[in-house]
């Protein structure tokens, strides 16, 4: 029996669809052992209506603490999912220590005012090739912050399967080289498969170079409503198992420990 977590997943908290304990029951179904929370959280800017304000922070670590003590069958962590911003390292770290989370997921949404998961427009009459490069120099930013504990879909910036035309190995190769060097974990998203993308993040071809520099490693679904919890996870962990991996990173209390699965 593999050990299986999804610690990655939004509720009403955020732009989630439905409450906490509404997850519950479809990740027993899916066969987890533990579920997270990771609302989205952006610190320093105007909250938008996917992001909770951080007034909630306190109702929403009560109502996960309250679901952690009620559930027998699975453990429940709390974590957040934070948007990086280069030059707020500080304020983001200072704002994020105190907080008591089980772990942190450090993602790029913002390139400049937009989302690059808001829609096709946002590439429209842009460089591919310089947005590419620019979302990967952002993602190296975040982690060799070391604000994150994992960092969240590390290559978003695929969602709408725009095609760079540069060669994207030596992105990859430094993300997987610096995230050995910072301790960072990344995650295998199952979401992507769900977008134009169709497909995992980080991308599949390059997956060989976190393993092959033992980064350590979750699958997480970034479900956004309780049918999608632990989606696609046999095929996540048979391309992990694949590639050569055979453990898993479980976090309490921001302590990373590996899970053989
Ligand atoms: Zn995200
Ligand atoms: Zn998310």
């Amino acid at each position: 029996m593999i050990y299986r977590t999804d610690y990655h997943m939004h509720s009403l908290y955020s732009d989630g669809r439905s409450n906490p304990e509404d997850y519950v029951a479809p990740a027993i179904a899916a066969g987890l052992n533990e579920i997270g929370f990771s609302e989205h959280l952006t610190l320093f800017r105007d909250p938008e209506d996917w992001n909770m304000k951080p007034v909630n922070l306190e109702p929403y670590f009560k109502h996960i603490d309250n679901l952690r003590v009620n559930t027998k069958e699975l453990k429940v962590k709390t974590g957040l999912e934070v948007d990086f911003f280069p030059g707020k390292e500080d304020d983001i770290r200072s704002f994020l220590s105190p907080l008591p989370l089980d772990y942190i997921i450090g993602s790029v949404h913002y390139m400049g005012e937009t989302t690059v998961d808001h829609g096709p427009d946002f590439y429209e009459g842009k460089s591919i090739d310089k947005l590419f490069a620019s979302y990967f120099e952002m993602v190296l930013s975040a982690v060799s912050s070391q604000i994150f504990d994992i960092i969240g879909h590390c290559d978003l910036i695929r969602i709408f399967g725009y095609k760079p035309t540069i060669d994207l190995e030596p992105f990859y190769r430094k993300l997987a080289e610096s995230m050995r060097k910072h301790n960072v974990a990344f995650e295998l998203n199952t979401n992507g498969r769900n977008r134009p993308l169709a497909d995992f993040y980080p991308d599949r071809k390059f997956l060989y170079f976190f393993r092959e520099e033992h980064v350590p490693v979750c699958v997480n679904s970034d479900a956004h409503m309780p049918m999608r919890v632990g989606q696609y996870f046999d095929e996540a962990y048979e391309l992990l198992r694949y590639v050569g991996f055979n453990e898993m990173a479980v976090f309490d209390k921001r302590v990373r420990k590996m899970v053989p699965f």
